[in-house]
């Protein structure tokens, strides 16, 4: 398929008028073609007009409807073949197995809320029915259900161009509650948000679903996604990315006339305690491991290992001696774009020159433009406790060794953190009075909590949780990643004594479709 540089507006491909995109190949520093004009105030305009007519037929899709149409999504983004993938390694830098791999995730994601809508118990289905002789206080016929919030925009991550960009996870939660998407597509990507989107629009033709239910926007600087939060059409925003780009978001969402929940993941440093027995058991292969997930992906995931806390000693050395000789032997990496390299370089000079921190190792200086090579550092817990600045988020592969005087220190370390989408745990079996002593501080500060793994790799299932305190996300209740992240883009409704007349399918009597409900306090199946 010919790349147009066009929005999607609906079922239109429109021309914008404002400045235009070009996609960069971070490898080759090339400009790539076409070029995309970007959109205004008039294309937001017309995308959450159409979004808001789809509501209306959207949000009532019977079960098997909307699941289908997840499904050829899903079943429409694999049509497209290796064009995808040449594409997005083109204006990624990231390789091919990644991708695949990354695909291969973005079409289970959406399989999965396929199979979520299908089960119906998102509905949360309540019933507590009229006790007409209850004494002193009769109780009148009381039935709850979820439904979409309205039309959700997205802004799609740089950092997982396929995952959480144009189909991700944030646009099939909300495809998934009953919600149309106005996503703003990232900028580094504009040629695969195309392809996907192109995609998604295909499937919105074949499951004959009204055409506003999904818009693609492009736009450079800030003013496209400012216009998109302040639309009084749009109800909730899930987004990727920097802490100063989720907090102006959340500030805009705050100060609309009617404010709405904004979904930012953001930033998060993903610590690692290494209890003193598993260091002084395995030290070797907890290093071996380290620098295996601090490398993965360049160390562009939000969950990159970025900090690693243990009591000092020479078993603490030994570690930092194997993680440091892992990290000079690690070969260069091109990072997603020219913009995420230079904040990279910003954050590794800034810790390079810092007067209370060591430099133990760099990777290998690559051939090429915007290559990251890995960073690792040593500070002292005294002088990590009185500088802030140590726990900022450096995007790419980059840790701090964190030297803690005792365990008492480690959990001074641990209380002090900000929250955190992930927390580590390296331990033995030696370890779990040590462990105990930490858990209670650590659920404070994660959404995540692991034991002798690795942070990178998250498994879109049921029980993840991809969320945790700010700064990690915007929102500490709600996860952005698995089948819990439909609930972000639903809110109950009770109906109190209305006519079966009146009351939705899963209401009624009858349950046409057999959803499982709650009657009188006990499970129906
Ligand atoms: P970003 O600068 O926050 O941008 C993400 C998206 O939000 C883009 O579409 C951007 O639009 C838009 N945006 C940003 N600030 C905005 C504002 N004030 N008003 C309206 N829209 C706004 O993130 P990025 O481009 O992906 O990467 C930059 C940095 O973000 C990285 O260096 C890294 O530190 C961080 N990051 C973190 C994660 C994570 O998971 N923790 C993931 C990705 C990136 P434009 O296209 O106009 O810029």
């Amino acid at each position: 398929m010919s790349l147009e540089g066009k929005l999607l507006i609906g079922q239109q491909a429109v021309s914008g008028n404002q400045d235009d995109i070009h996609a960069v190949n971070p490898a080759t520093g090339e400009t790539m073609e076409p070029t995309y004009a970007g959109g205004g105030k008039a294309e937001v305009e017309r995308a959450c007009e159409l979004a808001e007519k789809a509501f209306a037929s959207y949000r009532e899709t019977g079960l098997e409807a909307r699941a289908t149409f997840l499904d050829t999504i899903a079943s429409e983004i694999e049509g497209i073949g290796d064009e995808l993938i040449e594409r997005a390694m083109a204006e990624t830098g990231l390789p091919r197995p990644r991708l695949e791999g990354e695909r291969g995730r973005t079409c289970g994601q959406l399989r999965l809320f396929a199979s979520v809508v299908r089960a119906g118990e998102w509905l949360d289905v309540r019933i507590d029915p009229a006790l007409p002789d209850r004494s002193p206080m009769p109780r009148t016929d009381l039935r709850q259900r979820h439904i979409g919030l309205g039309p959700v925009a997205v802004f799609g991550a740089s950092n997982f161009p396929l995952a959480f960009s144009v189909a991700g996870g944030d646009t099939a939660s909300a495809l998934a509650a009953g919600c149309p998407v106005v996503i703003k597509g990232h900028s580094a990507h504009p040629g695969t948000s195309e392809l996907v989107g192109r995609a998604v629009q295909r499937a919105v033709t074949k499951c004959n679903l009204a055409d506003g239910v999904f818009s693609l926007l492009f736009g450079a600087g800030n003013e496209i996604g400012q216009a998109l939060v302040n639309d009084p059409r749009i109800q909730a925003v899930g987004f990727t990315g920097s802490r100063g780009g989720g907090t102006a978001l959340m500030a805009t969402a705050q100060a609309r006339p009617q404010p709405i929940p904004v979904y930012a993941e953001m930033s998060s440093i993903n610590p690692v305690f290494l209890l003193p027995e598993a260091l002084k058991a395995r030290g070797d292969k907890i290093a071996e491991g380290f620098v295996g997930s601090l490398n993965m992906g360049a160390g562009q995931f939000c969950t990159n290992p970025g900090l690693v806390i243990a009591v000092k000693g020479q078993e603490l050395n030994a570690f930092i001696d194997a993680a440091g000789e892992g990290v000079k032997a690690s070969a260069s990496q091109t990072m997603l774009s020219p913009g995420i390299h230079h904040a990279y370089k910003q954050g590794i000079e800034a810790l390079s020159s810092h007067a209370k921190v060591r430099e133990v190792a760099r990777g290998q200086v690559g051939e090429g433009a915007n290559q990251c090579c890995a960073g690792l550092f040593v500070a002292s817990a005294a002088d990590f406790l009185a500088d802030e600045a140590l726990q900022a988020e450096i995007f790419g592969a980059s840790s701090l060794v964190v030297e803690c005087a005792d365990q008492a220190e480690v959990k001074r370390v641990a209380a002090d953190l900000e929250g955190q989408l992930t927390i580590t745990l390296q331990m033995d079996d030696g370890d779990v009075e040590a462990a105990k002593a930490l858990l209670p501080t650590l659920e404070r500060k994660a959404g995540r909590i692991l034991a002798n793994g690795w942070p990178t790799g998250v498994e879109v299932c049921h029980a993840m949780v991809h969320g945790g305190p700010y700064p990690a996300t915007s929102d500490s209740r709600t996860t952005s990643v698995g089948s819990a992240a439909i609930h972000r883009f639903l809110r109950p409704v009770c109906y109190q004594a209305l006519p079966e007349a009146l009351l939705p399918g899963a209401l009624k009597d009858a349950n046409p479709e057999g959803v499982s409900r709650l009657v009188d306090g006990k499970r129906e199946a």
